[in-house]
């Protein structure tokens, strides 16, 4: 077999420009390495088939391919404006009220709490940020605002109140529909939308567990009390998203890099994935090359640490989906061999240990294997694992190799495709325990022309297989 030719993942937003059999088709082969459902959009019918196809064509490829199901939360949206699209001119005055009760004139908001979340002097921002509305007053329930810049409003555009004192609950009883219908279709990894806090990771993970369900919950941190609450929050969730969309209205937008980079620094602290969002490859919406600030916006994000880097527009609606897949692959490539001289990570991690008075040996153990990653210079780590800790916990440091990972539950296995560098596999011997023996992982290797004789592997061992995060023990075998 073939491993993919680089190891940060690519996770495509599927829409319209993609979810027929051959566009996915060919953006696996280009690098695809997880499928995201934007359940904001699409009906649970076209989301069903979407899966199947993503499913039949990840099998025939045979590359594990997760499919994310990303729930919409609370947007507050622009309501339909009966008389079409409305023109706003900057310096014009207009007043927002609840659907139910916008008048004539009025532009309605399907938000009734609209005027308790404003402050006078705030600012609100319509459709993406491109009209901007200055709060001069509100009374219940309406908001009365000056355009400070105009544009062409249509129905249904977001609304964003940065620094609001009051916001709708992050998930919503649409959301709840929403997971008891991916839960039906077999998905497990759920991205929330606006959360807040550590709880409405915790509601999520409950609420799917009573109805059976074991999920991983990614968090898209796109709020700015998301930002100021980001420890408790990755300490929650499985894994995090920067979506920069909404972030780069919730906070300033000069504080998003500065964001970005913390997240990433935090997430891989924890040794949980963390996915860098939106317009990264912005023009290849409707564009066949993309920019060259997008390109090094890439780049950096991936040499900073990020798991994974996300495609949405460009692949869900654009003109080039497999293309964008293409070019991200590339600059993945290219970005990933600089990584490894950038070894951060594994100093603050070493200085942090070197000051406890007990540190958990699975952590010295990570460090000694990158170290002979290094020393050796070897293609593979070989981590057999039952809850996926083992090879995240190594995937933190970002090394230049692959951490090939072999476990039973299948669930697991496709969450660690949103782990840099970490290719999962079912364990070779096909039985229900991951604890595959060294034996039987070297031989694979060499069935699937992975490695040759005299090739240097790594093993992160668990001398009691079956005990989550039991790394205890490392070994190094030489191919014969
Ligand atoms: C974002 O806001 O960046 C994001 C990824 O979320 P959505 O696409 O759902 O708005």
């Amino acid at each position: 077999m073939k491993l993919p030719d680089h190891k940060s993942k690519i996770v495509c937003t599927i829409g319209p420009s993609s979810r027929g059999p051959n566009e996915i088709r060919e953006m696996i082969r280009a690098g695809m390495s997880a499928a995201r459902l934007n359940f904001s959009h699409g009906s649970p019918a076209e989301h069903a088939e979407t899966i199947r196809i993503i499913r039949e064509e990840a099998a025939r490829q045979n590359r594990p391919v997760p499919v994310l199901a990303d729930l919409p939360g609370p947007k507050i949206r622009v309501g339909i404006l009966s008389g079409g699209p409305i023109e706003l001119k900057k310096g014009d005055d207009v007043v927002l009220a609840p659907s139910g009760a916008a008048g004539a004139g009025e532009i309605p908001v399907d938000y009734d709490r609209l005027h308790e979340s404003v402050s006078r002097g705030g600012t609100i921002f319509l459709d993406d940020g491109r009209i901007r509305l200055r709060v001069l007053d509100s009374a219940a329930p309406r908001v009365f605002c000056r355009v400070v810049e105009g544009g062409l409003l249509q129905s249904r555009k977001g609304m964003n109140i940065p620094g609001s004192r009051l916001m709708p609950a992050a998930v919503t009883e649409r959301d709840f529909q929403l997971i008891d219908f991916a839960l039906d279709a077999g998905l497990s990894i759920f991205c929330v939308s606006f959360v807040s806090r550590s709880d409405d990771i915790v509601r999520v993970r409950e609420y799917a567990r009573k109805r059976g369900g074991r999920v991983f919950v990614i968090a898209k941190i796109e709020r700015g009390e998301a930002v100021r609450n980001m420890r408790e929050i990755l300490d929650a969730a499985d894994g995090i998203m920067v979506a920069r969309g909404d972030l780069g209205m919730e906070i300033p937008i000069e504080d998003v890099p500065l964001v970005q980079k913390e997240l990433i620094f935090e997430a891989n602290l924890r040794g949980k994935p963390v996915i860098t969002a939106t317009q990264m490859l912005e023009s290849m919406t409707s564009s066949i090359r993309p920019t060259r600030a997008e390109v090094t916006d890439v780049a950096n994000a991936i040499l900073d640490g990020t798991d994974a880097v996300m495609l949405s527009e460009e692949t869900a609606v654009g003109r080039h989906p497999v293309e964008a897949v293409r070019i991200m692959s590339r600059i993945a490539r290219k970005a990933e061999r600089r990584r490894k001289d950038v070894p951060a990570l594994e100093d603050i991690v070493r200085r942090g240990l070197e000051k406890r008075k007990r540190a958990a040996v699975g952590e010295a153990i990570s460090l000694s294997i990158m170290q002979a990653i290094r020393i050796l210079r070897v293609n593979y780590v070989l981590a057999p694992t039952h809850t996926g800790s083992t090879p995240r916990r190594i995937s933190r440091f970002k090394p230049d190799c692959w951490i090939l990972s072999f476990c039973a539950d299948e669930r697991i296995r496709l969450f660690l495709s949103l782990t840099c560098g970490v290719f999962p596999f079912p364990p070779p011997s096909g039985e229900t325990d991951a604890g595959a023996s060294h034996e039987e992982m070297a031989v694979f290797l060499k069935n699937e022309g992975l490695a040759g004789r005299g090739d240097r592997v790594v093993l992160a061992r668990m001398t009691a297989p079956g005990v989550p995060g039991g790394l205890d023990s490392m070994g190094i075998i030489t191919l014969v």
